[in-house]
């Protein structure tokens, strides 16, 4: 389906591919590659940047594709020899430097630092649990709070002033064991900074992070639930 609706996205590209410089036209074109994204994401909260989505899901915007199919037609016009995958390492470099620019999706950023290794990794599938912790946009105490489901962005495991999918995954105290589990499977400290060059080493460390992050987060969901039915209850008795 993706590829389907990518391919009506960028029909007669080359003709109006200039036009992409325009920013209206730019968001008017990636809004339903958006919506693509965030279902091959599994991403539920539609609160995340299109920039980090786009990201999560290892789809080149399609904006980027257009420019990318315009130069490829131009090329073969002007009688040069064409080379598609000269232009798609153009392509990949133009939208590492739009991540590395954007404003939004920091913290992707910060886990995924080389959009190109992500997306044509070639295993391992990204699901619910783990697009939250690398959009953080998820069960984390700062989140809720932001979004007014919590009276407080704390954590309420060990009390750290604020939750977030950082705290959560590589600082709270409460999973340091399970951590250090997953290290000795992974084999590399597990840090923001090194989490996905682990994972993208093997089908093995992808499988083993992916495990750690949904106990831990479906763990807090119930949890969250728990307190949410908690709290209803005390309003009904008072
Ligand atoms: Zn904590």
């Amino acid at each position: 389906m993706a590829s389907t609706v990518q391919n009506q996205l960028l029909y007669g590209a080359q003709i109006w591919a200039g036009a992409l410089r325009y920013e209206v036209n730019v968001s008017t074109l990636l809004g339903p590659q958006r919506q693509i994204a965030l279902r091959v994401a599994m991403a539920y909260r539609t609160t995340v940047s299109t920039q980090a989505i786009m990201v999560v899901a290892g789809m080149i915007p399609v904006h980027l594709l257009a420019k990318e199919r315009q130069k490829l037609y131009n090329h073969t016009k002007e009688g040069k020899e064409m080379n598609k995958q000269d232009h798609r390492v153009n392509t990949y470099k133009e939208w590492q430097k739009e991540c590395d620019q954007a404003k939004k999706g920091r913290w992707t950023h910060r886990l995924i630092q080389d959009v190109e290794k992500w997306s044509t990794r070639g295993f391992g599938n990204t699901d619910y649990h783990l697009t939250q912790m690398i959009t953080g946009h998820g069960c984390f105490g700062s989140y809720l709070y932001k979004y007014k489901k919590r009276l407080s962005p704390e954590c309420v495991d060990c009390k750290a002033v604020e939750d977030s999918a950082e705290h959560t995954i590589f600082v709270c105290d409460r999973w340091w064991n399970k951590r250090r589990d997953l290290e000795a499977k992974i084999g590399g400290d597990f840090e923001v900074d090194s989490v996905i060059k682990l994972m993208l080493r093997s089908r093995s460390n992808w499988k083993a992070v992916k495990a750690f992050v949904g106990e831990v987060l479906r763990t807090k969901e119930e949890e969250e639930r728990q307190a949410q039915r908690e709290v209803l209850v005390e309003a009904v008795n008072h």
